[in-house]
């Protein structure tokens, strides 16, 4: 009787588990799991605080490279599948059917432009990062999961091209000055603002704005101890982050149980 009850438990959710598999992808042509990625990364960055209400995530399309998805303006703690959009080279929604987009999206659209390298962004207000974003204390990695700070990491004030503003990169003058600035770093500071963090696909790209949070709040306590800092090199960085990338499953997995069930 249990083993029938089992195998029949078995059969179902197998089922289950082949239609869910079978979901078809919000976005034709991008693989289901690319959203998945997304939607996870999102509410994993929601959970550590990296993010609140404001922040997004996106990814270049892989069906067309020119252009990248990411959520409709929504918290990103909320956001789902059927929440992801396409939007062009320019930031404009491909097909908006009336959803309301992020005031902000030209980051992404300009960084995805001059950086074929980039395939995943991420723009938060990190608590820890602000205060680096408005002091003369550059922001240097401090253990070796932060080694991809060893690159160096540039600040943006807006208001040396733009004057005075709403801080917002609302256009795309504002987001090709700001990639500019990025340069070929993985993380961008935005004074008085946050920062942005790039990578070569969506689980990197969140690793990297959540471990700049932790890397920043270390820095201000290593700083409080009064005494002098020995940071990584650059040559150590470059070594550390290679076994990053290596591990790097090791806490994707980890990092979207916490946040399951997130996908439907
Ligand atoms: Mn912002």
């Amino acid at each position: 009787m249990i083993n029938r009850f089992t195998s029949t438990l078995v059969v179902l959710l197998w089922s289950l588990a082949a239609v869910h598999a079978q979901a078809p992808s919000p976005i034709a042509g991008v693989p289901s799991a690319l959203i998945e990625d997304l939607v996870a990364g999102s509410r994993i960055l929601a959970e550590f605080g990296v993010v609140d209400a404001f922040g997004h995530v996106s990814v270049r399309d892989p069906a067309n490279p020119a252009h990248f998805l990411m959520s409709r303006s929504l918290a990103p703690a909320l956001v789902t599948a059927d929440d992801i959009m396409e939007f062009d080279q320019d930031g404009n929604a491909v097909d908006a059917r009336g959803r309301q987009v992020f005031l902000e999206r030209f980051i992404h659209a300009e960084i995805y432009r001059v950086r074929p390298d980039v395939m995943a962004v991420v723009h938060a207000h990190s608590p820890g990062v602000v205060p680096f974003s408005v002091s003369k204390t550059p922001l240097r990695p401090l253990f070796h999961n932060t080694a991809f700070l060893a690159a160096g990491v540039p600040v943006w004030d807006i208001a040396k091209e733009f004057g005075v503003t709403n801080m917002l990169v609302a256009d795309n003058a504002k987001g090709k000055s700001l990639a500019a600035t990025l340069g070929n770093s993985s993380v961008v500071l935005m004074r008085g603002h946050g920062d942005v963090t790039v990578g070569p696909n969506v689980k990197i790209a969140v690793f990297r704005a959540y471990y700049t949070d932790v890397n920043a709040r270390l820095q201000t306590q290593a700083i409080g101890l009064g005494t002098e800092i020995t940071y990584l090199s650059p040559e150590e960085g470059a070594k550390a982050d290679q076994v990053n990338f290596a591990v790097l499953d090791r806490v994707w997995n980890l990092w979207k149980q916490k946040v399951q069930p997130a996908a439907k």
